[in-house]
């Protein structure tokens, strides 16, 4: 991508209206552009950074049996009457009527949806397990919408549900989860620990949310240290392997965690006083087994292996995209702007011209994004007439890992600086040995 043609609406002023650094760096970033309250576009380079984002999550799901299917934003009432939540869940509900007055939402979440695709098709034990999900937005009419995308109102969700005949069955489909949870949040750079959750009106009796460290985080949580440290189950791992995925949960549940809803001083102080942790955290993920509480009251049955029927055991399972892109922002940023883990990163290399119009400068940088671009790497040239210190403040910003430099100097002897984005190492280089990092 030439910036030249690009659009990175960048701010070089600070925005007033953003009280935490990741919200900061996203307006002065050109990634989002807020429309109306708690309501948000995404501008390119943030647009690829979610997409980045959930092609892990997708991944992650895939690996762990989960399939992708897409519903609607917009709902119709009756089912949400079915189930008894159309008037528990309030006014975070966004209520519409359509031309003919019938009454419909904007989803605030789907159990009733999928119970109904559910229901409607699947009949016998022997299609289960079964665990549908999709990416999609998402509209909850939040008290206090804040921190950008953080807290919006209109958000987008990865959104799993999982059916099962029994409870045992609901339980390695949660552990499933549990440990492409893990595996996720780790290949997004982040360190997520899962702890004991409330489960709110989704209802139930077992759930986790996964929160990361940051003190910019709404949640106060409380755990043992040595979760920072605990290993994350590796691509190796065998989803279907009922034993192996409890242990994994086992493990990562054996220590204390918990949010302030949660959370119990007296088990808390049985942890040695140097192993405790108490600060705030962000929730990126939240998964919940409710057992039967939606195939009772919609009637999702199928028929079991002793001839009888029985109301499936169902669990639900989120991620928040268009928060995890802020809360890793959070985790990881300088003075100079944010520092993006290369698996998220919105282009993987920026290749700087410090003098477009001079002809070795120009045809290097032209050898250089051609051939990074030929060996499939997301190369954004900067080939404006900015200023050199404009396109390294903009370089910085944006937080692309590696910045390859081409100044008059350093060409004329066949070199370009290459510097690395988070420690700020710069070192001279052939042009060819340049190329060879990224495509070797
Ligand atoms: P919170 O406690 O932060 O309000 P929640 O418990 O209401 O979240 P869930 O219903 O568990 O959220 O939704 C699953 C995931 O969706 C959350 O873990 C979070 O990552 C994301 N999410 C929920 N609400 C929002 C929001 N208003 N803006 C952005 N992401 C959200
Ligand atoms: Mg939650």
């Amino acid at each position: 991508m030439r910036l030249s043609r690009y659009f990175m609406p960048i701010l070089k002023e600070n925005p007033k209206e953003a009280e935490i650094v990741s919200h900061r760096l996203m307006l002065r970033a050109g990634m989002i552009r807020q429309q109306s309250q708690g309501i948000y576009s995404w501008l390119p380079l943030g647009k690829r950074v979610l997409d980045k984002v959930n092609a892990i999550i997708r991944e992650e799901q895939n690996r762990a049996g989960a399939i992708e299917l897409s519903m609607p934003t917009l709902q119709s009432a009756e089912l949400w009457q079915e189930s008894g939540r159309y008037d528990a869940y309030g006014k975070e509900m966004l209520r519409i009527k359509d031309r003919q007055d019938r009454p419909m939402l904007y989803g605030p979440t789907n159990e009733e949806m999928v119970t109904d695709i559910f229901r409607s098709s699947v009949k016998s034990y022997k299609d289960l397990p079964l665990n549908l999900y999709h990416i999609q937005l998402k509209f909850r009419d939040e008290i206090r919408p804040r921190f950008g995308t953080m807290r919006s109102r209109e958000f987008m969700m990865k959104d799993a549900y999982s059916f099962d005949l029994t409870r045992e069955g609901a339980e390695h489909s949660y552990n499933k989860m549990f440990a492409a949870y893990l595996r996720t949040f780790d290949r997004l750079g982040l360190r997520a620990i899962p702890m004991r959750a409330d489960t709110g009106p989704i209802g139930g009796n077992l759930s986790h949310e996964f929160i990361i460290l940051a003190d910019t985080g709404e949640s106060e949580v409380f755990c043992h240290k040595d979760f920072v440290g605990f290993d994350i189950p590796d691509e190796r791992t065998d989803f279907d392997s009922v034993e192996g995925l409890k242990a994994i949960f086992d493990k990562w549940t054996s220590l204390y965690a918990a949010t302030s809803e949660m959370h119990d001083e007296a088990a808390f102080n049985a942890v040695p006083e140097a192993e405790r942790l108490s600060a705030r955290g962000i929730e990126v993920g939240h998964i919940f087994y409710f057992g039967t509480k939606y195939s009772e009251t919609m009637g999702a049955k199928v028929q079991g292996p002793d001839g009888k029927e029985h109301f499936v055991h169902m669990g639900s399972y989120g991620i928040g995209p268009t928060r995890l892109v802020p809360a890793i922002i959070e985790a990881s940023h300088d003075d100079n702007g944010i520092i993006w883990p290369s698996s998220v990163a919105p282009f993987d290399v920026v290749v700087i011209n410090m003098k477009v119009g001079d002809e070795a400068c120009d045809d290097t940088c032209e050898l250089i994004y051609a051939a990074l671009t030929k060996a499939g790497k997301d190369v954004l040239y900067d080939d404006t007439d900015d200023r050199a210190g404009t396109k390294f403040a903009t370089a910085d910003l944006i937080g692309v890992p590696v910045q390859i430099i081409a100044g008059p100097r350093a060409v004329a002897n066949g070199e370009v600086e290459v510097k690395d984005r988070k420690t700020g190492a710069r070192e001279t280089m052939t042009i060819e040995a340049a190329i060879n990092r990224f495509v070797a």
